[in-house]
């Protein structure tokens, strides 16, 4: 360790944070907007796909990757974690001195907003390493600036957002879900998407999208059976459009027993509901063996947003706390 340090910590102090990816089981999806924004009512659940962030002090700023997609993650300035601990030292003043491995667990890409999770977990990881002494709501205000889907990422569970996704409320909702997700590794830009909406759709769409209530009555009773016949995604045509074999993804998970289907935000990851947890292996299998997707998770929701798991002076918490 070369010895620099923060306002708060000691040299060769680390922290880890975990976040996780999201799902959005419901989005809708406005009207383009004079500034270029689409308003947005989106219903997201975080599941048990993580990104772990692991800040140590050091000279400047730096990233390296390691996990899922890894060599998909660019390394410079632009990776949203290294974003994000510019932006929180930029606001408290305090000298940028972090290196930050990311291991990911979330597809890149993929509609699930890994880049995001990072970003808020690189946030929660320099405050508690730097000891800026913000609190929660000032660090949310900071993610709010990295991106639509950071303050979701920091908060985590169930969640309805609104603006450009990043108003969110929580959402009262009973048990726990199983999914199936089909990977590709060919990511879907959010851009392209919704350049394909605005032409399938366009003035068609409306200024404020609204959330289905049966969606949001689902989630309340715990009833998995009626939240997969409520999964909506107005993206979904556009998705389809430009990567039309993810219709066979869908139609195949249905097939194989789901409960719903749906393709997670802008895609190309395909979500499918699932009784429990056998069921989600068996629909993944099926998506493997018919070989419509380069790869495969299982995973449930909800689960907490950003979070130190292993701090300053502090002992590693078992990974079976999510
Ligand atoms: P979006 O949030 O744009 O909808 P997504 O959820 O589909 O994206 P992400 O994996 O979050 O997919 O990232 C999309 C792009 O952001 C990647 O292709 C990559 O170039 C860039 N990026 C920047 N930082 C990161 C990061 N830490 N992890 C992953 N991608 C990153």
């Amino acid at each position: 360790m070369n010895g620099v340090r923060g306002r708060d910590g000691a040299p060769g102090a680390q922290v880890r944070v975990r976040a996780s990816g999201k799902l959005n089981l419901a989005l809708g999806v406005g009207r383009r907007q004079p500034d270029g924004y689409h308003p947005l009512a989106t219903v997201f659940q975080a599941v048990s796909a993580f990104e772990d962030v692991t800040a140590t002090y050091a000279e400047g700023v730096s990233v390296t990757v390691s996990g899922l997609h890894a060599d998909l993650v660019p390394l410079g300035e632009d990776n949203l974690a290294i974003k994000a601990a510019r932006l929180l030292a930029e606001a408290t003043g305090i000298e940028a001195a972090v290196h930050l491995h990311l291991h990911k667990g979330v597809p890149v890409g993929g509609g699930m907003a890994g880049g995001s999770a990072d970003a808020a977990a690189a946030l929660v990881a320099c405050d508690a390493l730097w000891g800026t002494e913000l609190n929660r709501d000032q660090i949310s205000e900071l993610a709010a600036l990295l991106g639509s889907d950071v303050p979701f990422a920091m908060h985590g569970h169930t969640a309805v957002g609104r603006g450009r996704g990043h108003l969110i409320s929580p959402a009262m909702t009973r048990g726990s879900y199983h999914w199936a997700l089909g990977l590709r590794r060919n990511g879907l830009s959010t851009p392209r998407v919704y350049a394909a909406f605005d032409a399938l759709i366009g003035d068609a769409a409306p200024d404020e999208p609204h959330l289905d209530a049966e969606l949001m009555r689902a989630l309340r009773s715990g009833n998995a059976v009626a939240l997969g016949a409520a999964l909506s995604n107005d993206l979904q045509p556009a998705a389809l459009e430009l990567a039309p074999h993810l219709a066979e993804t869908l139609a195949l998970a249905e097939d194989a027993g789901a409960l719903g289907v749906v393709v997670s935000g802008s895609g190309p990851t395909v979500a499918a509901l699932a009784a429990d947890g056998d069921q989600a292996v068996a629909i993944g299998s099926a998506m493997l063996a018919a070989g419509v997707v380069d790869d495969v998770l299982c995973v449930t929701g909800p689960v907490p947003g950003a979070r130190v798991v292993h701090g300053i002076d502090q002992a590693p918490q078992a990974d079976d706390e999510w």
